[in-house]
């Protein structure tokens, strides 16, 4: 699915993040940058141990909740990946709607900085910090069009989906905003 915001486009894709052929990824780090499961385990094993020294030493103290850090890409098709910190989903009470959205504010401000023009992004914090995918897609999908009817940097913002219901979710939320 594609709709064109501004100048750029937003493309649902069901598939896997690490072999998208974009400038940049966005990966969905924990806030120590310590490297987990889910899809941060799969771009470091993708990546190669390039990117972990690349956060241990530029990053020693991590990365708040809320916000993003570059590293390169390592072995990955693209040039960049902005390691992103949402929330841990505690119920929609602990300000877990806005710590979503400044992650994706952090990554696309990221992708100006380095003259991107294709970004991709994962479903942020909707695996195993628990955000209802629902509210998450209208978080992340919102997020990116106020940007993308702004911005002249970027071309393209691809949402990488790693399964059929998310995919779902994310498409729904997509077809709302277009009315
Ligand atoms: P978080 O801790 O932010 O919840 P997770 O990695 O647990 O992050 O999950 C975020 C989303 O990424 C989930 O929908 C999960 O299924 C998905 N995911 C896992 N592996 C990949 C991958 N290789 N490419 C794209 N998405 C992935």
């Amino acid at each position: 699915m594609i709709v064109q915001f501004g100048s750029a486009r937003i493309e649902l894709v069901l598939g896997d993040i690490t072999v998208q052929q974009v400038d940049a990824i966005a990966n969905a780090a924990n806030a120590q940058l310590a490297g987990g499961g889910g899809v941060d385990g799969a771009i470091h094993l993708a990546a190669g141990p390039k990117i972990m020294e690349e956060l241990q030493r530029r990053y020693p103290d991590g990365c708040p909740t809320g916000s993003a850090v570059v590293t390169s890409g390592g072995n990955l098709p693209s040039r960049y990946v902005f390691h992103a910190v949402g929330p841990i989903w505690q119920g929609g009470g602990k300000k877990e709607s806005g710590l979503l959205e400044a992650a994706y504010q952090a990554c696309l401000s990221l992708a100006e900085k380095h003259t991107c023009r294709t970004l991709a992004f994962p479903s942020i914090s909707t695996g195993v910090y628990r955000y209802p995918v629902d509210l998450a897609a209208e978080v992340a999908l919102r997020t990116v069009a106020v940007k993308l009817e702004t911005s002249d940097q970027l071309d393209l913002v691809r949402f990488v989906l790693f399964d059929q219901g998310t995919f779902g979710s994310y498409a729904r939320v997509l077809e709302t905003m277009l009315v």
